[in-house]
């Protein structure tokens, strides 16, 4: 005899446990994790800033659209604030001032707190900066820190308080669609039934897809470097940092700065380490960005960040079998948009029509379709550059 649920949902990170909790309220709902501990791949290893102007389009909508939920979660699902404030800049030097303000002009309308800072008022922010290096800066004073593990850990307590089964170390090795219904093999030997399966697999949703007899689409983790070190200066009220071009982002944590020199490094799914280089070119836009000089790095990690070719999710039913449903390429807003993305995602699986406050922000399901990423035009090509976004 194999269990039999409604939902069946692969993978415990952010997305499968927030997918997983809005499914529960629509029927029972079976949560697989392959590793011991949830959120240990992707979601555990990110830099916890939610920035409204971040992404493209679809991408900041989704992230705004979710705002609420951070601010004011459902009642009972949290008991310590799940946010706290931080705001955002983003620095050019005199060459790319005016890639800046085309930013600034692209997301004014989704954050009208956004504003232009000259030099000096940079500067005033971020004292660590390197003197006359940079020349403005886009403030963002209503960016905030996630707290990443409050926010797992609250949608996976509603899971649980919804009657939803977690089974963790079960690596699901083989899916077949029969009869209208779904069973999963896991390497446990364990045999699970569904009338719809989650891929919420992070860098491995293409790999799930196949072992489900599913076409992949074609996703494609990037490797991003991040290290700590002690800045030897008062940091705690400064904001996240970030360059026009992306090619580093400082972050204060606990005292601390967090610094990543924004790589993405091609990578298949596997449990990513920092490579020495990396951290070599780290230490080093960081001597060229400001005036810190680290004697050490306190603390090292990488993580993968899954996209495709555009920059958008992957998310919703399969035209190839309606049941098999898309979660992933979350790229670098997965924790930031996952309210609206879990929301987006249990419509999809119950076949209906999307929340109506996230169709009027003019979302809809085509932008996300597994079907545009398996066109041939889409497949071959690269993943956007960071400043072709807008
Ligand atoms: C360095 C870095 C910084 C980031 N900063 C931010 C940020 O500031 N703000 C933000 O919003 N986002 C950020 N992100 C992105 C964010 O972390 C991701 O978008 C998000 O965590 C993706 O979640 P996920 O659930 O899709 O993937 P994961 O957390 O990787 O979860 C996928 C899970 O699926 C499981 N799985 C895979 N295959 C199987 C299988 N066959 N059977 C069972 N289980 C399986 C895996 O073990 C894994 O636990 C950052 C990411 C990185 C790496």
């Amino acid at each position: 005899m194999s269990a039999c649920y409604d939902f069946i949902v692969v993978g415990g990170g952010i997305a499968g446990v927030s997918a997983a909790y809005e499914l529960a309220a629509h029927g029972s709902v079976c949560l697989l994790e392959r590793e011991q501990q949830l959120a240990y791949h992707t979601t555990g290893r990110s830099a916890a800033i939610s920035m409204e102007s971040y992404g493209n389009q679809q991408i900041r909508s989704l992230t705004c659209a979710s705002r609420r939920f951070f601010e004011s979660p459902p009642e009972g699902l949290a008991e310590h604030p799940l946010w706290s404030p931080r705001g955002a800049l983003i620095v050019a030097q005199a060459t790319r001032v005016e890639a800046l303000t085309a930013r600034l002009r692209a997301v004014l309308e989704q954050v009208p707190s956004a504003r232009l800072l000259d030099d000096k008022q940079v500067l005033e922010l971020a004292p660590y900066l390197a003197e006359g290096v940079w020349s403005a800066g886009i403030y963002e004073p209503s960016a905030f820190d996630l707290d990443v593990h409050g926010i797992h850990g609250a949608y996976l307590g509603g899971f649980r308080a919804r009657g939803g089964v977690i089974k963790r170390e079960a690596e699901v090795v083989r899916g077949e669609h029969r009869n209208g219904h779904w069973a999963l093999h896991t390497a446990d030997g364990q045999r699970l039934e569904a009338a719809v399966v989650v891929n919420a697999a992070g860098a491995w949703a293409d790999e799930l897809a196949e072992r489900c007899g599913m076409e992949k689409v074609g996703v494609r983790p990037l490797r991003r470097t991040v290290l700590a070190i002690d800045p030897h200066c008062d940091v705690h009220h400064t904001p996240y940092l970030g360059t026009i071009d992306e090619d580093i982002f400082i972050k204060p944590e606990a005292g601390r700065l967090i610094v990543s020199p924004c790589d993405e490094s091609p990578s298949l799914p596997c449990d990513a380490l920092p490579e020495e280089l990396d951290l070599a070119i780290t230490m080093d836009r960081l001597q060229s960005t400001t005036r810190l000089r680290p004697r050490s790095i306190i603390n090292k990690w990488a993580g993968l960040r899954t996209f495709v070719a555009d920059r958008s999710p992957v998310l919703g039913q399969d035209p190839q079998q309606e049941s098999f449903i898309w979660l992933a390429a979350l790229g670098g807003y997965g924790i930031q948009a996952a309210p609206a993305i879990a929301r987006l995602c249990s419509h999809a699986a119950l076949g209906i029509a999307m929340p109506a406050d996230l169709a009027a922000l003019k979302l809809n399901y085509q932008h996300f379709s597994p079907s545009r990423c398996r066109d041939e035009d889409f497949s071959g090509l690269a993943v956007t550059q960071v400043a072709d976004l807008h």
